[in-house]
């Protein structure tokens, strides 16, 4: 983007409804945690030693200063697990640097920098979770309905409610229906946002708990949007016994070394069982206008393989 496009999108009414879209949906995902089930809203973590190393490759941001190195966060997973020594539910709205691979520049649901809701609770299983995701997007959205319906009729945007529960399917029956470029044709196929579960173990990282009674398959899902806008939502049970960590470390050719602060502070303090997910905010904004690109609806986007002066 050149100085000169910022004009265009600056005066274009669009940006300034999906700002509001935005800035509403925000408060909608705090008031129902919070007022509703009891949720602490806690602070972004933006640097950290230990950050989520993501089941695809991206660049490092790393800064060094002190002599010590430091990461930009891709997500708050560590430390929302780590947080559940001190509260037993909590969101934050995490800002995430991913330097994402040049190739997804337009696939229209990646930025290099995003926000998402990333949300953890203790001792909750996968079906615990799956249910509070299902009543969080309903809430909102409804809430959307209410307050924003003028924006949307603007844009022709028919948004409905879903029902609940969201359908299941596991990521086996997914590629088998429809080969391993599943996910876009089953998002297009769809009328109402649904759950892809049981990722196989090579599909995610260590960190989503891979259940006991069925060795290669985590206890985690995705949501997916309806309509072809493909993912909104990854979650699932975390792992959190040392042991079994250590295993799927090994198992992606992964080190200790690589997690040593995350594994120093779990062989002192121990790690407890949780379960949780993360919602993209810009995707989401992006379903509810049924918008072209995140990119649109973005105030300062930054897309993979371009420049952003602003
Ligand atoms: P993940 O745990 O990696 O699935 O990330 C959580 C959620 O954040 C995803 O389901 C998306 O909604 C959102 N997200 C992930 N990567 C990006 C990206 N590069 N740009 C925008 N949103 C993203
Ligand atoms: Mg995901």
């Amino acid at each position: 983007m050149e100085i000169k496009d910022y004009k265009e999108k600056f005066s274009s009414p669009f940006i300034k409804d999906a700002m509001k879209v935005h800035s509403d949906v925000r408060k909608f995902m705090a008031d129902f945690l919070k007022e509703q089930r009891d949720f602490v809203e806690i602070p972004p973590v933006i640097i950290s030693a230990i950050t989520d190393p993501l089941n695809h490759p991206t660049t490092k941001s790393q800064i060094e200063v002190y002599g010590y190195k430091y990461e930009l966060t891709k997500s708050m997973i560590f430390h929302k697990q780590i947080a559940m020594h001190v509260l037993d539910k909590i969101f934050a709205f995490s800002p995430n640097i991913r330097l994402e691979p040049t190739e997804r520049k337009n696939t229209g649901r990646h930025l290099i920098e995003f926000t998402q809701i990333d949300v953890e609770q203790k001792n909750a299983s996968r079906e615990d979770v799956m249910n509070l995701a299902e009543d969080l997007v309903i809430y909102t959205i409804e809430k959307v309905l209410e307050k924003d319906n003028d924006i949307l009729g603007k844009y022709g945007r028919k948004l409905k409610v879903p029902n609940k529960p969201f359908k299941k399917i596991t990521y086996k029956e997914a590629e088998a229906k429809y080969g391993p470029d599943f996910e876009t044709k089953l998002s297009k196929d769809a009328d109402e946002p649904f759950w892809l579960i049981d990722i196989p173990i090579m599909e995610r990282e260590f960190y989503d708990r891979e259940d006991p009674s069925r060795p290669g398959v985590l206890l985690d899902m995705d949501l997916i949007y309806p309509e072809g806008f493909g993912e909104a939502s990854s979650g699932g049970e975390r792992e959190y016994e040392l042991d079994r960590i250590y295993r799927r470390i090994a198992k992606k050719g992964q080190t200790p070394e690589q997690f040593k602060w995350y594994i120093e502070f779990a062989k002192a303090y121990g790690l407890i069982p949780s379960a949780g997910f993360g919602i993209g905010i810009e995707r989401f904004v992006r379903f509810v206008l049924g918008a072209k690109d995140v990119k649109d609806v973005a105030l300062f986007p930054k897309a993979p393989g371009e420049f952003y002066p602003i």
